[in-house]
């Protein structure tokens, strides 16, 4: 699944390679990248058909485009292995491109998914707090990137969950974005269990919190970038910032990198959780 460092580094590709470019014809050879468009693949492509795309939007893991005509989104669900290439109209078609979107300047925007959890969806736009979101994104809180992030605000809702910290920041509604890795590395900077209850932490402790997640991502991103090739968008894989800088993510029983105890694995939400057992103490001790 990718996080939001992988999802801004495809925003920022199609915003360079395909806003502005105007859609000539859409092919939809499996119907499964498009079974969240309910008016089926014929209406998705004669509706994209002559619309000039207009922008390139992310909010938390959630990506889509805007055109000209104002009322209509193209909501794009990576899914667990989606992948918006673009590429010359002549080259070879990948083996998963599923959707292929022909742009005026002979390019094509490919929808290549092998395990096909993906889709492409259009959706109306909806105005929520001040910003245009496509239907389905309209609960989504904003991310810690979004200049319009309301840090005390989110601090204070935070401070009403009286459910585990953890749970909360990946629960997207307070802040979105925050994957289980995001969420370890964030945890373990600012030294807290992520059994915590949120309702139980102090706001001082809620705001770093919440500057440790938008750090963790910023330099997520600073390392996912540089992989970016000009004219390859491409959401596969890990970023750079995977393999090097993991501080907690995936390290069991290797030394904490602040005091050297070995990092545990204990599981959570049916997912594996990644701390420190001195630097982050766990509630109701053990
Ligand atoms: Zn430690």
């Amino acid at each position: 699944m990718p996080e939001l460092p992988e999802v801004e580094v495809v925003r920022r590709g199609l915003a360079e390679h395909v806003v502005g470019r105007t859609v000539e014809s859409v092919t939809v050879t499996h119907p499964r990248s498009v079974r969240r468009h309910i008016a089926g693949a014929a209406d998705l492509a004669a509706r994209l058909t002559g619309q000039r795309v207009a922008s390139a939007e992310r909010r938390g893991k959630y990506l889509w485009l805007t055109f000209d005509e104002p009322d209509t989104a193209l909501v794009v669900h990576l899914g667990m292995s989606g992948q918006m290439l673009v590429q010359p109209a002549a080259a070879p078609v990948e083996k998963h491109a599923h959707i292929r979107a022909a742009l005026h300047d002979g390019a094509e925007l490919r929808f290549v998914d092998q395990r096909t959890f993906g889709g492409w969806a259009l959706a109306p736009l909806v105005e929520v707090g001040g910003s245009l979101l496509p239907e389905p994104v309209a609960h989504i809180a904003r991310d810690p990137l979004d200049p319009r992030f309301d840090a005390e605000a989110a601090v204070a809702a935070l401070r009403a969950k009286h459910s585990e910290i953890k749970r909360v920041l990946l629960d997207q509604t307070v802040v979105s974005g925050v994957g289980n890795i995001y969420a370890d590395e964030a945890l373990w900077r600012a030294g807290l269990h992520g059994n915590r209850l949120a309702s139980g932490l102090r706001g001082p402790v809620l705001r770093m919190l919440l500057t440790e997640v938008g750090a963790v991502m910023e330099e997520a991103l600073d390392a996912g970038g540089t992989s970016f090739d000009a004219l390859y968008v491409n959401v596969n894989g890990r970023s750079g910032y995977f393999e090097r800088s993991l501080a907690v993510y995936g390290r069991e029983d290797e030394p904490c990198r602040r005091c050297g105890a070995p990092i545990v694995r204990e599981r959570f939400m049916n997912r594996s959780s990644y701390s420190c057992p001195r630097c982050q103490r766990r509630p109701g001790g053990r």
